[in-house]
C-alpha cells in the first residue's frame, strides 16, 4: 500500500473526516486490521486564515510548501491538501512536493460527471467561489459548468464558514440561511449542489436539497484511499 501525506488542519474540524474515511475505505477494500499508511501535516489555521484574509498568498505558499517537502522527506508517495480553498496553490505544492497531487476538484468533478450532471451550484468560502482556480479547473478540465450564490449570500456563506464552522459551531439559522441559498442556485438550474468547503457538511445534508448534494471532503478522501490501495 502506497503512503498518503496529507495537509490538514485546514480546519481540524474536516481533517477529522478525512483521517475516518480513509481507514474506512481500506478496510472495506483489505477487510480484517487493515488501515492507511497515513503522514498527517496539521497546521495552524490561525495562521493561515490570517494570511488568506491579508491576501498574502505568497505567505500561504511558503507554509504549505514547508509542510510539502516534509511530508515527502518522512515518506509519503503523494500529496492531498484537505480544503478547497487552498487548492489555489495546488500547482505550487505539487512542485514543492515533487510528488503527484491528488486534486480535490478532479475527484468532485467525476462524482458529478457520474451522476450525470453538467452544471451544478458551487458553495464554499469567497476565495473558492470568486476565484477561478476551482470553476476554471471544473470547467476547461471536465465540461461542468459552476453557478455561484449572488454577492451577499457569498458574504453569508463564507462568513458562517470561519466564524462558525471552522470553530466547531453549528446554528440552526445559519442552516436555515445555507438552505435558502442552496435553494435559490437550485432555482437558477443547478443539477446539483457542491459543498465546496470542507466543513459545510457539518451544516448541510442532502435532505436540506432538493438537489443532490457533493461532500468533497468525503469524496475527495474516498479518491486518495483508492488512490494508496493501487485502484486510481
Ligand atoms: N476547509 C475550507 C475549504 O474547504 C475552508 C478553510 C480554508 O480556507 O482552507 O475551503
Amino acid at each position: 500500500m502506497r503512503t498518503i501525506g496529507l495537509i490538514g488542519g485546514l480546519s481540524w474540524e474536516s481533517t477529522v473526516p478525512y483521517y475516518r474515511v480513509i481507514n474506512e475505505t481500506v478496510r472495506e477494500a483489505r477487510g480484517g486490521l487493515s488501515s492507511a499508511r497515513i503522514i498527517l501535516s496539521s497546521l495552524d489555521f490561525a495562521e493561515i486564515a490570517a494570511l488568506q484574509h491579508a491576501n498574502d498568498w505568497a505567505g500561504c505558499q511558503r507554509v504549505l510548501c514547508d509542510a510539502a517537502r516534509a511530508l515527502r522527506a518522512a515518506g509519503a508517495e503523494c500529496v492531498a491538501i484537505c480544503t478547497n480553498t487552498m487548492h489555489k496553490l495546488a500547482d505550487e505544492v505539487e512542485a514543492a512536493a515533487g510528488l503527484p497531487l491528488l486534486h480535490i476538484a478532479d475527484a468532485t468533478a467525476r462524482a458529478i460527471q457520474a451522476a450525470g450532471l453538467s452544471q451544478v451550484g458551487l458553495l464554499g468560502t469567497r476565495f473558492t467561489m470568486e476565484s477561478d482556480f476551482y470553476r476554471d479547473r471544473l470547467q476547461t478540465r471536465h465540461g461542468i459548468d459552476t453557478l455561484i450564490p449572488a454577492a451577499e449570500a457569498r458574504d453569508t456563506v463564507h462568513r458562517i464558514i470561519y466564524d462558525e464552522l471552522c470553530q466547531g459551531v453549528v446554528c440552526p439559522e445559519s442552516r436555515t440561511a445555507a438552505r435558502d441559498i442552496t435553494a435559490a442556485l437550485a432555482a437558477q438550474g443547478a443539477q446539483g449542489i457542491v459543498l465546496g468547503c470542507t466543513e459545510l457538511p457539518m451544516l448541510l445534508h442532502a435532505h436540506d436539497s432538493v438537489v443532490p448534494v457533493f461532500d468533497t471532503g468525503v469524496i475527495h478522501a474516498r479518491h486518495i484511499a483508492r488512490w494508496a490501495l493501487g485502484e486510481a
